[in-house]
């Protein structure tokens, strides 16, 4: 279940990476520790693209910082951009590796939704992501990286203002790298982005959940379900077998007594395999009076996979159980459905075809597949 991790660039040291311990690095190069803090609010806060917009250090240390280390690790191999305001980047790493990161345009809220690692290994038989198997976790570098580069498609007026982690990977498999980068994401001087605002979906982990729990227990926490009894769950998450439901549950409700926020229970609606009035009772009688929220997720189908999307008749009955047995429940908006926002779905696609830079819907190619599970509803309001 551990992904292995790939060495950093073996050129310059990334300065977007808190491993980069850039407070010694200034003290060699003779300059105060306070510069550090000025380089990083550029970055993080004021959108700077390079070291030549940061007008207010000293030239030669421009010049030092340009030739020592290195701003940007990835570069936008496409952009796309949805009439609804959804704009998706596919990056690729140092190492010619992948991700997608999007950003969603909802009312005032501008949410980005980003991965956790290249690949996932969690072997969800609905998810495109996980097809090919992992390939590496993400350097908190590269996570970092994803939340600058969406940040800099607003306006200068614009702030991000939540974040979900819900792209490629499983966020809770890489841990070590995906909390610094989250902090970051707090500082006042950078994104100022409120932890409540932040959303970490997993497959559900109970160890790690736990560890959260312990260390870091202010994070929104999105379980994803999927059904509600071994057998089946196993079945469409197979990392379950060794895991099940009980336990899941039991790190999700740990989570919730620490944290005291409401609890997310995603749900992939599958059509004719979890999506029954049987399906949805268990469900509620499982989730029982907790205080929780049933992100109902309608499947988008993924190319070559024979699941089916589910019937409208399916999921109103669905949704209309779980109402009845007073169980808080909403159904995920689709966002971006023109750009392939399927985290997973775009690499794999464009592994199959040349890449175009500043890819736009019009020059797409038409055999796109559907969004798969972009959201901003998955986030708090707050
Ligand atoms: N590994 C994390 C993040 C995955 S993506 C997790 O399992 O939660 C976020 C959500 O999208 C998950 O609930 C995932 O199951 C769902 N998802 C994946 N593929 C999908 C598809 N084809 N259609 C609808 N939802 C999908």
């Amino acid at each position: 279940m551990t992904a292995p991790d790939i060495p950093a660039p073996n050129s310059r040291p990334h300065l977007l990476d808190p491993a980069f311990d850039l407070p010694a690095w200034l003290k060699a190069a003779g300059q105060p520790a306070w510069r550090g803090k000025s380089i990083r609010g550029w970055l993080h806060g004021r959108r700077a693209e390079s070291f030549a917009d940061m007008t207010d250090l000293p030239a030669s240390l421009r010049t030092r910082l340009e030739a020592e280390t290195a701003i940007w690790t990835t570069s936008v191999a496409r952009h796309q951009q949805a009439d609804d305001g959804t704009e998706k980047l596919l990056l690729e790493l140092h190492d010619g590796q992948r991700i997608e990161c999007v950003l969603l345009r909802d009312g005032i809220r501008r949410t980005v939704c980003i991965s956790s690692q290249v690949g996932c290994a969690m072997g969800c038989v609905f998810c495109a992501s996980g097809l090919d198997g992992v390939v590496r976790n993400l350097t908190t570098g590269e996570i970092i990286e994803q939340l600058l580069r969406l940040a800099r498609l607003l306006p200068a007026d614009e702030r991000l203002s939540h974040i979900v982690v819900m792209g490629m990977g499983e966020p809770l498999a890489n841990l070590d790298r995906l909390l610094p980068a989250l902090a970051a994401a707090q500082e006042p001087d950078g994104l100022g982005i409120s932890q409540r605002r932040i959303t970490i979906s997993t497959v559900g982990l109970p160890q790690a959940i736990d560890r959260l729990s312990t260390e870091n227990p202010g994070y929104h926490l999105a379980v994803s379900l999927h059904a509600a009894e071994d057998p089946l769950r196993t079945q469409l998450v197979p990392v379950n077998k060794s895991i099940g439901v009980d336990a899941v549950l039991a790190a999700a409700d740990r989570y919730w007594q620490v944290s005291g926020r409401r609890l997310t229970f995603e749900y992939v609606l599958l059509g004719n395999l979890n999506d029954s009035p049987d399906h949805a009772r268990a469900l509620a009688t499982l989730l029982g009076r907790r205080a929780a929220l049933v992100n109902v997720i309608p499947y988008n189908a993924v190319a070559g996979l024979p699941w089916e999307e589910p019937s409208d008749r399916s999921r109103e009955r669905f949704l209309e159980i779980l109402r009845t047995a007073e169980v808080n429940v909403q159904v995920r908006r689709r966002k971006g459905s023109r750009i392939d926002a399927a985290c997973g779905q775009l690499r794999r696609l464009a592994a199959q075809q040349p890449v175009t830079i500043g890819n736009r819907p019009s020059d797409r190619p038409k055999d796109e597949h559907r969004q798969q599970h972009h959201s901003e509803d998955a986030a708090e309001p707050g």
